[in-house]
């Protein structure tokens, strides 16, 4: 068993690690300051700069495949790049990206929606969520009625990333309700234009998503992304297209708040001495360093799995468990090791403590992935002896 990364990846992880302490670490401090104020970490103009500076060095779509102008990076390389992109709190991700099932499109499709939105002119939302229906995505309501050769699109969709800036959306709607999830719906590609509405939903992270409206919104047949009734698998394939993705971004801010905690532990001095003489201070500091390392092989297994084809369902639900659960342990503790400061807007740690949040949340709640993780031991898709034997 070798761990060692091959010279490629370390060179490719080092340029993405400079990057990072170079170009989007010093906008740290405007960005807490924008936060006080209540303004975006960055506008789209200053993401476009970054990400064009990313290009120059050939960092562009980077799990886009090569025949569409990206790198077509592993998914162990993605993984090891979001963990250095994750050390900074400041929202930047490379360009030259598209939502994984816009490469099913047809060619005409592609020529509209795909290509645009790897040009970073168009931009896309997935919208399945809906008031009634997260976790119990089968459930949805959303209806597609066909006229002639058109849909009429009617329904809510509730928080939608993406939404309020999005010029279309991929939209997935019960197209024959007898059959439901299985065979029944469908996902419609729809511009703003053909009629939906969105209203930014206000939340305790910098991610604002949307509410989308469809009130009978007309959308052609030549609309329909994959074949009609085939819209839940194509779901389901944009959800499991890179859950190692999210711990791994998770991952670098773990790395980067204990290096903080162990800074102020060491300087904040109590009673005579540095709280780092505590074993209280040493024993969060000494968890969350084992719980992170433990992290880091979960997401790159899952994310190895995905390389060599396996069925990475199991690994991928327990890197984003165990993500969720000790990165929103470790921003606590490290908090906790900054008293009063760690608390204040001064710090970007309560920004952590609000946004790792969501990971326990979207993409799969906790429970939906212990559900997941619990259903494939019981049934026998999975073993407890992984997959080593
Ligand atoms: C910031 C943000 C961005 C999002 N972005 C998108 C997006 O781009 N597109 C999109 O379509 N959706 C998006 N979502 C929706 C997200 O995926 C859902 O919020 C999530 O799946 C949970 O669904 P829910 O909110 O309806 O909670 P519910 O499903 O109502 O769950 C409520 C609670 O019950 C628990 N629960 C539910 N079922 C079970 C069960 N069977 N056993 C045990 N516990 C259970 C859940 O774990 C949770 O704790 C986003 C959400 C947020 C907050």
């Amino acid at each position: 068993m070798d761990f060692t990364l091959s010279t490629e990846e370390s060179e490719v992880r080092d340029w993405v690690r400079t990057f990072v302490r170079r170009e989007i670490m010093p906008l740290e401090p405007e960005v807490l300051r924008r936060e006080r104020v209540g303004q975006p970490a960055i506008t789209h103009a200053e993401l476009a700069e970054l990400q064009a500076k990313a290009r120059d060095a050939g960092f562009w779509g980077v799990q886009t495949p090569e025949e569409y102008g990206g790198m077509g990076l592993s998914a162990v390389m993605t993984a090891l790049l979001e963990v250095e992109l994750g050390r900074s709190f400041v929202p930047f991700r490379f360009g030259g990206a598209a939502d994984n099932i816009l490469f099913h499109a047809n060619e005409e499709q592609k020529q509209r929606y795909l290509l645009p939105t790897i040009e970073g002119k168009r931009h896309s939302c997935f919208a399945i969520t809906e008031p009634g229906a997260g976790s119990d995505a089968r459930n949805i309501r959303t209806s597609a009625v066909q006229d002639g050769d058109h849909w009429v699109i009617s329904g809510e969709k509730t928080f939608i990333t993406g939404g309020n800036e999005a010029d279309f959306t991929m939209v997935f709607a019960v197209t024959d309700r007898e059959k439901g999830a299985d065979g029944g719906v469908t996902c419609f590609l729809v511009d703003r234009d053909m009629g939906w509405k969105s209203e930014p939903i206000p939340t305790m992270g910098e991610w604002g998503p949307a509410a989308l409206v469809f009130d009978q919104v007309r959308v052609p047949s030549e609309n329909i992304l994959g074949e009609v009734g085939q819209g839940f698998v194509l779901a389901m394939q944009w959800i499991g297209r890179g859950r190692y993705l999210l711990p791994a971004r998770a991952l670098g801010a773990c790395e980067r708040l204990v290096e903080m905690g162990i800074e102020q532990a060491k300087t904040r001095v109590t009673f005579g001495e540095p709280i780092a003489n505590r074993q209280a201070i040493q024993w969060m500091i000494a968890d969350s360093a084992v719980e992170i390392e433990a992290l880091r092989w979960l997401v790159l297994h899952a994310a190895w799995q995905v390389d060599q084809r396996m069925d990475s369902r199991q690994a991928q639900s327990m890197a984003k468990l165990y993500g969720g659960v000790k990165a929103n342990e470790i921003v606590d503790r490290v908090l906790q090791i900054h008293g009063g400061m760690g608390y204040t807007r001064e710090l970007p740690v309560e920004r952590w403590y609000r946004e790792l949040r969501l990971l326990r949340i979207y993409e799969g709640t906790d429970e939906i992935q212990r559900r997941t993780i619990a259903r494939n031991l019981i049934k026998g898709h999975a073993t407890v002896r992984g997959t080593l034997g």
